[in-house]
This record gives C-alpha cells, sequence and structure tokens, in this order.
C-alpha cells in the first residue's frame, strides 16, 4: 500500500498531523488565515461583496474581544441561525476563540425541529439574520432558554436586540489579541455541535471537540493547486462548514451563495473563474440535465468535489462531458460523528468509483457484521472507527454505548476497501435516509404520523430515487373506520418539517408493520414492499 498502512485490517493514514499546543481551533484558524494576508478570502456570489483574509481575521479578532468583554464564557453555547453571510462564519470563528461552543440552527427548520435542536443544545446567545429574525424570533422568545439576540445587518431596529456591528466595531489589534484567559482543554472541550440521528433515533446533538476540527481541516489540502472554490452547501450543516472552514484554513478563495438557482451558479463559475465546485450528488445531476450549461464559459473548472451521499459512476461519467476542463470528480465519505471526512479521493490520488483513501486522524476497521472482526481488502463489512476526529459522543448520552468492545464507532455504514487502499461505498445498514444529502430521520417522521388521530402504526423507509438519492416514504396502518387519505398523511407531515423530510415518496396503506419480536420495525421487509405493487388505499 502506498500512503495507507493496514495492521491486521487496521487501516489508518500513515502521515503525521500537527496539533498546535493551545488547542483552540480558533486559534488554529487565524493564525493559519493570517498567512494569506491580502487574498481575497470570500465572495458573497449574490452581491459581489468580497472580503480579504485579514480583513476577516481582523473582524474575528474584534468580534472575539467583544464576546469575551461581554462574559461569554468556556462551555457556553453560541447559536447561529442564519443563512450563508459572512458575519455567520466571524461569529462562528470568534466563539471558537473565546472558548464557548458554537452550534448552528438551520435556518430552513420547521419551528418544531427549532424548538428541538435548541431544547437539545440550550444556547445562551443566539445570532439571526433579519430572515431568521422575521421567522423565528418570537417563537425562540417563547422557548424562555436564550438570553441575548444578536441581529446581522442594519435593518433591524429593536431595542431588544444587540447589533452584531456592535460587535465588530472596536479595533483590537491582532497581535496583542488574546483568545482566551483560560485555557481550552481541545481532549474534551465541545467547540462545535451539529445534529445527527446518528444510526437510530431522533436528531441528536453531536459534540466535536477542538481537537476534532483542528485534526480535520489542518491536513494537507486534497487539491494542491491554488483555485477558485464555488459553494452552494449551506453552512449549517457538516459539509457545509466542514469544506468551507477546511478551504479557508488552506487560504483558498471561496465564492459562496446563499440559495441555489443554477444561472446564477453557472454565471459565477464564469464570473469568477471558478476551478472547483464543492458538491452534493444532486447538485452534479443537476449539472448534467441542465440545458443553458452551454451559454456559460465554465472552462475554468478543473474539479468537482462531491460528498454527502453516494454520487453513481454514470453521473461522473456525464458530467465530465459537460466540463471540457474537468481533471477529476472527487469524492468524499464521512459523517458528522467523523467532524466530516473519513475517506477522500485526492488530485494525485483517485480511483473510478471509489470515495478515496483514509483521511488523517481516522483509524478504520471493516467489520463483519456478526463477530465484529476485522476484515481484509475486498470483504464488504461495516465500517468501524476510532481516532481523533472520532466526535466527544451525543449529548446526554454515553459515548461507550456507540462503541464496540475495542472502542471503535460503530458507522451503520457497509464499505471495501482493495488491495491500493481505496474505499468503496456499498450500502446503509443504519436507519438514516439522505434525501439531497440532507438527513431525515425515519423515527422522527413516524413519531409525527403517530399524533395523527387516523394513524395506528408507521413505518417510514427511503425509496430510491436517482436524482436526489433517496425519497423519504411511509407504511401506514389506518386506525379502524379511519378515511385519512394518503395526501392528507403528506400534508399532515409537512406542516412540521423542514422541506427535505417530507413525505415526497408518498403513503402506502398496510395491514400491519413488520417488527421483530422486541417491537422493532423490520425496515428491509417494507424496502422489499416497494419491489411488489402495493396498494396506496
Ligand atoms: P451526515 O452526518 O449528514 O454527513 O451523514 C453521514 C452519512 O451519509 C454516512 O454515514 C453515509 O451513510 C452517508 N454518506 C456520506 N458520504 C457518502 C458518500 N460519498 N457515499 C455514500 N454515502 C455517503
Amino acid at each position: 500500500m502506498t500512503s495507507t498502512e493496514s495492521i491486521r485490517g487496521i487501516i489508518y493514514k500513515d502521515q503525521p498531523c500537527w496539533i498546535p499546543s493551545h488547542m483552540n481551533y480558533g486559534k488554529l484558524a487565524i493564525d493559519r488565515m493570517l498567512r494569506a494576508k491580502d487574498k481575497v478570502a470570500l465572495i458573497d456570489g449574490k452581491t459581489g461583496q468580497q472580503i480579504t483574509f485579514v480583513e476577516l481575521v481582523q473582524l474575528v479578532v474584534n468580534a472575539a474581544s467583544s464576546l469575551i468583554r461581554l462574559g461569554v464564557k468556556r462551555d457556553e453555547v453560541v447559536a447561529v441561525c442564519s443563512e450563508n453571510r459572512t458575519e455567520f462564519l466571524i461569529t462562528t470563528i470568534a466563539t471558537w476563540c473565546s472558548g464557548a461552543t458554537v452550534t448552528f440552527l438551520n435556518p430552513a427548520y420547521s419551528k418544531n425541529e427549532l424548538e428541538h435542536t435548541i431544547s437539545i443544545s440550550k444556547p445562551k446567545y443566539v445570532f439571526l439574520s433579519p430572515e431568521t429574525h422575521n421567522k423565528f424570533y418570537s417563537t425562540i422568545v417563547r422557548i424562555k432558554i436564550v438570553e441575548k439576540f444578536f441581529i446581522f445587518g442594519d435593518s433591524v431596529n429593536d431595542a431588544t436586540i444587540s447589533k452584531f456591528n456592535d460587535l465588530i466595531k472596536t479595533y483590537v489589534n491582532i497581535d496583542n489579541f488574546k483568545p482566551v484567559s483560560d485555557p481550552v482543554n481541545g481532549l474534551a472541550q465541545t467547540a462545535l455541535i451539529l445534529y445527527s440521528s446518528g444510526t437510530t433515533g431522533l436528531p441528536k446533538g453531536a459534540k466535536l471537540t477542538h481537537l476534532n476540527l483542528i485534526t480535520t481541516t489542518n491536513q494537507p489540502s486534497h487539491i494542491t493547486k491554488d483555485l477558485v472554490f464555488l459553494s452552494n452547501a449551506p453552512w449549517s450543516n457538516t459539509f457545509g462548514i466542514m469544506s468551507t472552514m477546511d478551504e479557508l484554513v488552506h487560504n483558498r478563495t471561496i465564492v459562496y451563495l446563499t440559495r441555489f438557482n443554477i444561472e446564477q451558479y453557472l454565471s459565477y463559475i464564469q464570473k469568477y473563474r471558478v476551478g472547483v465546485l464543492l458538491a452534493v450528488p444532486p447538485l452534479v445531476v443537476a449539472l448534467t440535465k441542465s440545458p443553458i450549461i452551454q451559454n456559460y464559459d465554465v472552462s475554468s473548472v478543473e474539479f468537482i468535489y462531491s460528498g454527502g451521499a453516494p454520487l453513481d459512476l454514470g453521473v461522473i461519467n456525464e458530467v465530465k462531458q459537460r466540463f471540457k476542463g474537468l481533471k477529476h470528480v472527487l469524492q468524499g465519505y464521512g459523517m458528522t460523528e467523523v467532524t466530516g471526512t473519513l475517506t477522500e479521493e485526492t488530485d494525485t490520488e483517485s480511483k473510478p468509483g471509489s470515495v478515496g483513501k483514509i483521511a488523517i486522524g481516522n483509524i478504520v476497521k471493516i467489520a463483519d457484521i456478526e463477530t465484529g472482526k476485522a476484515l481484509g481488502p475486498k470483504q464488504e463489512g461495516e465500517v468501524r472507527v476510532k481516532g481523533a476526529t472520532l466526535f466527544g459522543g451525543y449529548i446526554g448520552k454515553n459515548l461507550k454505548d456507540e462503541l464496540d468492545d475495542e472502542g471503535y464507532f460503530k458507522t451503520g455504514d457497509i464499505c471495501y476497501y482493495d488491495e491500493d487502499g481505496y474505499f468503496f461505498f456499498v450500502d446503509r445498514i443504519k436507519e438514516l435516509i439522505k434525501y439531497k444529502a440532507g438527513q431525515v430521520a425515519p423515527s422522527e417522521l413516524e413519531a409525527i404520523l403517530l399524533q395523527h388521530p387516523g394513524v395506528k402504526d408507521a413505518g417510514v423507509i427511503g425509496k430510491p430515487d436517482p436524482m436526489v438519492g433517496e425519497l423519504p416514504t411511509a407504511f401506514v396502518v389506518k386506525m379502524p373506520g379511519s378515511t385519512v387519505t394518503d395526501k392528507e398523511l403528506v400534508d399532515f407531515v409537512a406542516d412540521k418539517v423542514s422541506s427535505w423530510k417530507k413525505l415526497r415518496g408518498g403513503v402506502y396503506f398496510v395491514e400491519d408493520i413488520p417488527k421483530t419480536p422486541s417491537g422493532k420495525i423490520l425496515r428491509r421487509l417494507l424496502r422489499d414492499y416497494l419491489k411488489k405493487p402495493v396498494s396506496k388505499l
């Protein structure tokens, strides 16, 4: 094997990763960004507004000093609830510097989801954009957990809400800036809380430590050439925030989008001579289908980096036809619980159909599902992982419960690796559904369906779909005498969840939901139902 070492079925990348002794991810990020000085760091695609690395660091340092002055403390939680905008990143990095924990409340959440995540992470401070202020402010106030609000921009005038712009006003000399008086305990201290349902159950708060973040973004860049990146991934999810921080720490310029629109997307490629597209698979599919691509000069694109869900080899070949300058479509595979990346292809190491080699910091075995024994090359088994990227557990739960006897986290994914150390994704055995790379927890939708008076029992699975990955699909047992229709149930759920969790696969009425003697839904049998005709009545 080349860079991947394998000892008795244990696979890891045999390369060192530099960990600074201060162990503060915010400090590492600003130190690394300062190396790029006056180079452009971020471009807001829509407004064209640009900010250089040194300007970005200056604002982070000003904001962090204000947060510390305001009394924001280690282990307190600061939440950002906003679409992508530069203030989002400034607040996030400033919070890391201050030693507090940051979490993101997805602006696409329904009010129920927002309440659920706030009740998990209990933020003391919340930063809102004008849009999320409109949508969520009164709901958050009603929950009575948050003590102080901040607003991005100048358009909202409310005496009870502080202005983010006031936090960045006071100039602090970068050279004299001390991130935090109390040293960060990077091994144990939570830097970031993201939400994931893991292998089963409702979304939980996954705690990522400073060490997790340092290890993940402090690795050598997967694309060595200095190119402009374009990303439409929301920063409130794992792929969005980790890929963005990764590129900033490697001093790459990023053009970001707030909302996706294919015409704008293509026009930004042309305008900013974009070299790398950071994309989830449905976006790559959309690029293969769009008839307007020929109206734009997209010859600058050399790489597409896709992650978060499987990308079909046929789609890769198709997209190559449309981007004449394209050298590689690189894939990465990972999850929230390992701080984003577990394996990745790079510009020098790639293989068709694979999701690449182990990224630094992960120690992996492919385990026999029955015995847990580590398997060798070309043998399919569950991916199990430990190492410096492995999260600190879910809030309120014991990490040990997620681990096998040897301390490996059970991912619920099936993969194999070949003799050269390349990994290939095979299947998912956990409950999770992925619609356009967004997480959908079946138990969340089942719990909602069971609230309907016409529903006696429910089971939810993902229906495979070539455009979006999987469509959330429900099987429902009606209450005796109920006349509820499939449309009523689709609407009932749609009312309570984010758009990506809607029952787009429909509702099938059945006599019973197959279960194990202990009451666990046999989702495999529900998937089998889809292969044969099932009554919709
Ligand atoms: P998340 O925590 O939302 O990033 O979801 C992680 C899960 O997404 C993984 O456990 C996989 O099941 C799936 N996933 C991520 N990347 C890929 C990929 N490249 N190919 C197939 N599935 C993926």
